[in-house]
């Protein structure tokens, strides 16, 4: 269940519905400034919404003053047992601070940190790891580890209500993908408040990532988690971002930049699809825009299939089919249909709209008439995909189609403007 508290961290709004917000960590040391502002920058650029900085010494809180004055993005503060840091980091004007109550000194020590929290209007998140729950908790974590997270968490809750605060959001971790799940799941039914997802140490940026993309992806397709960060074995913290932003553009949570669609080739390709999906993943790096790119490796199946994006191409021996939202556009030599792919994304941007030669896109479909009747009997994936569906919409098969509507996601997703 989607949490019902808002909060904000700096002007970013957190739960409550609001779009799941992207966070990373700085990995350098924050004292050092010029390489922290660096990489904040980077990240910021990325797409990441907030970003965390670790504070483990006096030198470091010095050095968030000016990076929250400095920084593009709001800073969190991330504390661990020297409750006298997280003070001097809401002095120094961190966003929001980061602090597990178990490891901060006992109830006192929380108390004044919310307080004074309180005071300055700055949120918490409050964070409950598998490594690190209370010890009273351990008996019940070795026979039961989701509901000892869960307990961990629903206790911390407990406490802060206690203290009167209430501007905070929970995350619970584990490096055990299931009971995420499960802990986070049964967490969302137990408090309103907003949830910030992770998997601890996924790994290294190809395991890590898929880690991430299983765990957090099942949460957020049902709705839960507000807040995301990817924890990768990466000092590239920006690297952590861009799966994050991959893991939402999949679910149809948030939209940033391109997105590129690309078939998984088979026998049938007959170009060197590997190394123009390589180039043209490279060149929509530049691009900000939502346009959505397909690569078809043949024409055998027309452009049915890809006939929703903003632009594709369909090769062939030699030459290739460049087309607009099913429309074809132009035929061109295979050396040159990257080029012209990205010639007539820039002229769309540029004006708007696309403009459509009548005589070259005829010539064109015509082209790929001639494909798709020279191979009328071949059975391709995306051909049976459509007689699966035509059959359904037919009454002649009782296959269920995704129902949007019913759509875990409906309600949360971004329409394209
Ligand atoms: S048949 Fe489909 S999967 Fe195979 S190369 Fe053509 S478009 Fe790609």
């Amino acid at each position: 269940m989607a949490s019902k508290r808002q909060i904000f961290v700096g002007g970013v709004p957190i739960g409550g519905g609001a779009p799941v917000v992207v966070q990373t960590m700085t990995k350098t040391e924050t004292a050092n400034l010029a390489a922290t502002m660096e990489q904040i920058h980077r990240v910021a650029e990325a797409g990441a919404d907030i970003v965390r900085c670790a504070v483990p010494r006096e030198k470091d809180v010095e050095a968030l003053r000016t990076i929250v004055k400095e920084s593009p993005i709001p800073i969190i503060a991330d504390i661990h047992f020297n409750h006298t840091l997280a003070l001097k980091a809401i002095d120094a004007g961190a966003h929001c601070i980061r602090l597990n109550p178990g490891n901060i000194g006992g109830r006192d020590k929380v108390a004044e940190v919310a307080e004074k929290a309180n005071a300055a209007n700055v949120p918490m998140r409050i964070g409950v790891n598998s490594g690190s729950l209370p010890k009273h908790l351990h008996a019940l974590e070795r026979e039961a580890p989701v509901e000892a997270l869960v307990a961990a968490a629903v206790e911390f809750v407990e406490l802060m209500e206690g203290l009167d605060f209430e501007n905070f959001k929970i995350s619970i971790k584990s490096t055990n993908v299931p009971n995420t799940i499960a802990a986070n799941r049964l967490l969302s039914e137990k408090v309103p408040y907003p949830l910030h997802l992770g998997i601890t140490e996924a790994g290294t940026k190809w395991a890590g990532s898929l880690k991430s993309a299983v765990g957090l992806g099942t949460l957020l397709a049902d709705g839960i988690g507000d807040t995301i960060r990817i924890s990768l074995s990466t000092f590239h913290a920006e690297e952590e971002v861009k799966v994050a932003w991959e893991i939402l553009k999949a679910l149809q949570l948030r939209e940033r930049g391109p997105v590129l669609i690309a078939c998984p080739t088979c026998g049938r390709l007959q170009f060197d699809m590997d190394s123009v999906v390589a180039e043209i993943e490279q060149r929509l790096e530049s691009y900000a825009e939502p346009v959505e790119v397909a690569v078809l490796g043949c024409a055998v199946n027309g452009i049915g299939e890809a006939s929703h994006a903003d632009f594709g191409i369909a090769g062939a021996k030699n030459e290739g089919l460049i087309f607009t939202h099913g429309k074809p556009l132009r035929k061109v030599p295979q050396e040159t249909l990257v080029d012209t792919l990205f010639e007539e994304i820039d002229k769309s941007l540029d004006r708007g709209k696309v403009e459509i030669d009548e005589a070259e896109s005829r010539e064109g479909a015509a082209w790929l008439a001639r494909i798709e009747e020279e191979n009328a009997g071949e059975l391709t994936p995306e051909k049976i995909a459509r007689m699966e569906r035509e059959a359904v919409e037919k009454g002649e098969s009782d296959k269920v189609l995704l129902d949007e509507a019913a759509s875990p996601t409906a309600g949360r997703r971004f329409t394209r403007a």
